[in-house]
């Protein structure tokens, strides 16, 4: 039987369904037991660093973040630095069970320097939570750290000159699942052309880990008939969490 903690956080998911659209997905009874035990685990997983980051000493991993940043510095590697306010690095616990990663930032973004906080960034929270993950759990970064003049896809050349820096990310996090938001991310990572309808919801290998692509928040506020697609694929990253990425 679930606490009522658990009971509550289920509370909430279902709650965010509903504002996602989703009130007509019906919940298998094996489907709530995977939320349920996607949120056990990782309470039990919580460090004290991760409940009060200020009390505990740095792990080596946020430390090898903090290397990756001060090597980034005032980066200058790429044209795209000419336009940009604020270098928006990524976010996030680490190490970290997932990590997402999606093209870059946007005109939110770029102003306050930090991933995924403007409409779409509103949306994933929403997504995260359908599915019994909280943002604060997740690490967040993009492919290009600097915002993009009027929100282009990043250039192959500007994608290439940042990537020394999202596989350094990627070994720091040491995440067991990378998800990647949309067609430029996935595109990019995994090298190819194909298009991210066929992409979405199967698994890739990116830097020897288990990828999975799933649409971007911002793709999905312009398009909310996909939304059943994305939610699918999270659930299928849960259960992966549970079981194990193919
Ligand atoms: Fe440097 Fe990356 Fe920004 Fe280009 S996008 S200037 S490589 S930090």
């Amino acid at each position: 039987m679930p606490s009522r903690p658990e009971l509550a956080a289920l509370a909430a998911n279902l709650a965010c369904r509903r504002r996602l659209g989703l009130a007509l997905v019906q919940g298998s009874p094996r489907e709530l037991e995977d939320l349920l035990a996607a949120l056990a685990p990782r309470r039990e997983a919580a460090s004290p660093a991760q409940e009060n980051p200020a009390a505990a000493p740095a792990a080596p991993a946020a430390e090898e973040l903090e290397q990756i940043q001060r090597q980034m510095g005032n980066c200058t590697r790429c044209a795209l630095h000419e336009k940009r306010h604020r270098i928006v690095f990524g976010e996030g616990p680490a190490p970290a069970r997932i990590m997402f990663i999606g093209e870059g930032p946007g005109a939110e973004e770029d102003r306050q320097g930090r991933p995924f906080v403007g409409p779409a960034g509103r949306l994933l929270d929403l997504m995260l939570a359908a599915v019994g993950l909280r943002r604060q759990e997740v690490y967040i970064t993009n492919i290009v750290k600097c915002r993009p003049p009027g929100n282009r896809e990043p250039r192959p050349e500007e994608a290439a000159a940042c990537r020394r820096f999202l596989e350094a990310q990627v070994q720091a996090v040491d995440p067991e699942i990378i998800c990647t938001l949309g067609r430029p991310a996935t595109q990019s990572l995994l090298e190819t052309k194909a298009p991210i309808s066929t992409l979405r919801g199967n698994w890739h290998r990116f830097m020897e880990r288990p990828l999975l692509p799933t649409f971007h928040p911002a793709y999905l506020l312009r398009t909310p008939e996909r939304k059943r697609e994305a939610y699918q694929d999270l659930k299928t990253l849960v259960r992966a969490l549970k079981e194990g990425a193919p």
